[in-house]
C-alpha cells in the first residue's frame, strides 16, 4: 500500500477533527489528521473548558456572597487570580489525555503535528509531505475576531485564546461585545471581584437569544453590578482607555471615555480558512470565510468535506461532534445522514443559564402568527426553585398550531441540564400533551415544566403560568390521558383524590 496514500484526511484536531478521525479509523479506514498547534482545539484549551472552570470558581464566590439569601452570614471571599486560574490549568489537564495524540494513536489515527494544506484535488501538502486522499475534512475551526478599531493595535487586549494566561485581577475590566463569550467571562471576573463594563453595540446583551431570556440576563448582571452598556459603538481605544458613543434617555448622542486596567475584546469569530488552498479543491466559501456545505456536510470540492465552527452554522462543541460523526458515514460509506440544526440545543453558562433548542418564539410567531402555541412558566412559583432560592427564570415551550414541539428556551438554575429533556421530545416529534403524559420526580422544575406543557391548548396562544407546583404533574397526567374530561373538570378529579398516598402535603388548586 502506498504510505502517502489515506481514506480520510483531517486537517484540525480540535473537537470536530478528533471525532472524525476516531470515528474513521474504527470503521477500518486508514487516517491521517494534522494539527498545526496541539490536539484537543479550542474546547479543552481556550474554550469550554477553561471558561467552566472559571466560572465554576466565581460561582463558588458569588454563593458565599450571597449566603444570607439561604439564612446562613454572607463572606466577602478572598480571590487570588492566580490560584483559580491554577485550577483552570489543573481541569485542562486532567482533560488533555482523551484528546492526546497518544489515544489517538491508541484508536489507530495517525497523527502529524503540521500545517496541512491543500495543493491539488487529491492532495494535500503536510508540512513539506504530500499525502493523497479519498476523502478530506476540514476541521479547521475559528479564531477571535478583534474589530479594527481605532488605536486598539496600541493596546495589549484580551481574547479568550490568552485571558486563561491572566495572573493578577483586573480591578477595572472593559468587556467588548455582549456574546455569550463576552457575558460569562464578564459575569465571572466580576463575581470575583473585578468593576466590569460591558459594551454592546445592539440595543441588548445576547442578541440572538430569546429577547425574553436574554432581559433576564441583562437584569441580573445589572443586579450584581456589572455596568452593561447596550446600543453603545466602541469608537477608539488607547492604552487604559476605551471611547465609546452611546445615547442619553431622550435619544441624544453621548460620549463617554470608559478606564480600564485590561480590556477584553469578545466581538466573534472568524474561521481559519485562510491559506489552507481551498480554491485548488473547488471548496467555495462565503463573504465571512465560512466554508460553504450542504446538509450533508459536503463542501462544493470532490470528496472535500468540513465540520464545527470552520461551517459557521452553530458555534458549538456538540454540534462539531455531530457534524464530524454525519462525515465519517457520509464520506466513507455514501450514506446521506443530515444536519439537522432545529434538533441541537445549545446552553449559555451564565447564571442564570440560559439553554435552547429548535425555533424561538420570534421565529414561530413568524411562521404561525398568534396561531402559534407558546407555554411559558416562571420559576418563582416553582416549588424547587423556592426551595432552593434559584427562583429567576422561566421556561418557555414553543409549539405549532396542533401543539407539536417545536422549541424551548429555559433561563434559570441548570438550565443546560434541563433542555436535555426537551431535545429528546422535539426529536421524537412529541406535542405538549405527550409531554405533560411524562410524570416526573417531585420536586423538580422539569416536573413542573411537564405539567405547565398541556395547559390546556385553547388558552390564548401566550400565557405566563405561575406554576402550581411539581405535584401537578400528576394531575396533568391524568388530564393528558382524558381522565379528567367531563369530570369534576380538568385537573380537578387529581388534586381532589384521596387514592394518592405519595401526596403528603396540600396540593395548591390546578389553575
Ligand atoms: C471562551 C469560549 C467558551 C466556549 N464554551 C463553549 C461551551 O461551553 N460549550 C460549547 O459547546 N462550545 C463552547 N465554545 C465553542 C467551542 O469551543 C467550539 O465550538 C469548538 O471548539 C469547535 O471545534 P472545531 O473542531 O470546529 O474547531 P477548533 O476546536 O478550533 O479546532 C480547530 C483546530 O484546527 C487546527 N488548525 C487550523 N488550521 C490548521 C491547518 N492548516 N493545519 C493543521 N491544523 C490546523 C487548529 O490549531 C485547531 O486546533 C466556546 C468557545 C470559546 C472561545
Amino acid at each position: 500500500m502506498d504510505s502517502d496514500a489515506y481514506d480520510l484526511v483531517v486537517i484540525g484536531g480540535g473537537t470536530a477533527g478528533l471525532v472524525a478521525a476516531v470515528g474513521a479509523a474504527g470503521t477500518g479506514a486508514r487516517v491521517l489528521l494534522a494539527e498545526e498547534h496541539r490536539t484537543g482545539g479550542d474546547c479543552l484549551w481556550t474554550g469550554c473548558v477553561p471558561s467552566k472552570t472559571l466560572i465554576a470558581a466565581a460561582r463558588r464566590a458569588h454563593d458565599l456572597h450571597t449566603a444570607d439569601e439561604v439564612g446562613l452570614a454572607s463572606v466577602e471571599p478572598a480571590v487570588d487570580l492566580a490560584r483559580v486560574i491554577d485550577r483552570v490549568h489543573e481541569a485542562i489537564t486532567t482533560i488533555e489525555p482523551h484528546d492526546s495524540p497518544e489515544r489517538l494513536e491508541g484508536e489507530g489515527v495517525e497523527v502529524a503535528r503540521a500545517r496541512a494544506r491543500f495543493v491539488a484535488p487529491g492532495r494535500i501538502d503536510v508540512d513539506g509531505r504530500t499525502v493523497t486522499f479519498r476523502t478530506a475534512l476540514v476541521a479547521t475551526g475559528s479564531r477571535p475576531a478583534v474589530p479594527p478599531l481605532d488605536g486598539l493595535a496600541d493596546v495589549d487586549v484580551l481574547t479568550s485564546d490568552d485571558v486563561w494566561d491572566l495572573r493578577i485581577l483586573p480591578d477595572r475590566l472593559v468587556v467588548l461585545g455582549a456574546g455569550p463569550i463576552g457575558v460569562e467571562l464578564g459575569q465571572a471576573f466580576a463575581r470575583l471581584g473585578s468593576h466590569v463594563t460591558v459594551v454592546e453595540m445592539a440595543p441588548r446583551v445576547l442578541p440572538t437569544v430569546d429577547a425574553d431570556a436574554a432581559g433576564v440576563v441583562a437584569d441580573r448582571l445589572a443586579a450584581e453590578g456589572v455596568d452593561v452598556r447596550v446600543s453603545t459603538r466602541a469608537v477608539r481605544a488607547e492604552p487604559g482607555l476605551l471611547v465609546v458613543r452611546g445615547a442619553d434617555e431622550r435619544g441624544l448622542p453621548t460620549t463617554d471615555e470608559l478606564g480600564f486596567d485590561r480590556l477584553l475584546v469578545a466581538t466573534g469569530r472568524r474561521p481559519r480558512t485562510e491559506d489552507l488552498g481551498l480554491d485548488t479543491v473547488g471548496v467555495e466559501v462565503d463573504g465571512d470565510g465560512h466554508v460553504v456545505v450542504d446538509d450533508a456536510m459536503a463542501t462544493t470540492g470532490d470528496h472535500v468535506w468540513a465540520a464545527g465552527d470552520v461551517t459557521g452554522t452553530m458555534p458549538f462543541t456538540h454540534v462539531a461532534a455531530n457534524q464530524a460523526s454525519l462525515v465519517v458515514t457520509n464520506a466513507l460509506f455514501k450514506l446521506r445522514r443530515e444536519f439537522h440544526p432545529e434538533r441541537m440545543p445549545w446552553t449559555i453558562f451564565t447564571d442564570p443559564e440560559v439553554a435552547h433548542v429548535g425555533m424561538t418564539e420570534a421565529e414561530a410567531r413568524s411562521e404561525w402568527g398568534d396561531r402559534a402555541v407558546v407555554r411559558r412558566h416562571d420559576f418563582a412559583d416553582v416549588d424547587r426553585a423556592i426551595t432552593g432560592a434559584v427562583t429567576t427564570g422561566f421556561a418557555k415551550l414553543v409549539a405549532t398550531p396542533r401543539g407539536k414541539l417545536v422549541g424551548a428556551t429555559i433561563v434559570g438554575e441548570s438550565a443546560g441540564e434541563a433542555i436535555a429533556e426537551q431535545v429528546a421530545w422535539l426529536s421524537s416529534g412529541a406535542s405538549l400533551t405527550t409531554m405533560a403524559s411524562a410524570t416526573h420526580p417531585y420536586p423538580t422544575t422539569a416536573g413542573s415544566r411537564a405539567a405547565r406543557s398541556n395547559a390546556d391548548l385553547d388558552e390564548p396562544s401566550t400565557s405566563t403560568h405561575r406554576d402550581p407546583g411539581g405535584c401537578t404533574s400528576v394531575a396533568s397526567g391524568f388530564r393528558a390521558a382524558g381522565l379528567t374530561r367531563g369530570g369534576a373538570g380538568p385537573g380537578r378529579r387529581a388534586a381532589g383524590s384521596s387514592r394518592r398516598p405519595w401526596q403528603r402535603r396540600p396540593m395548591r388548586s390546578a389553575p
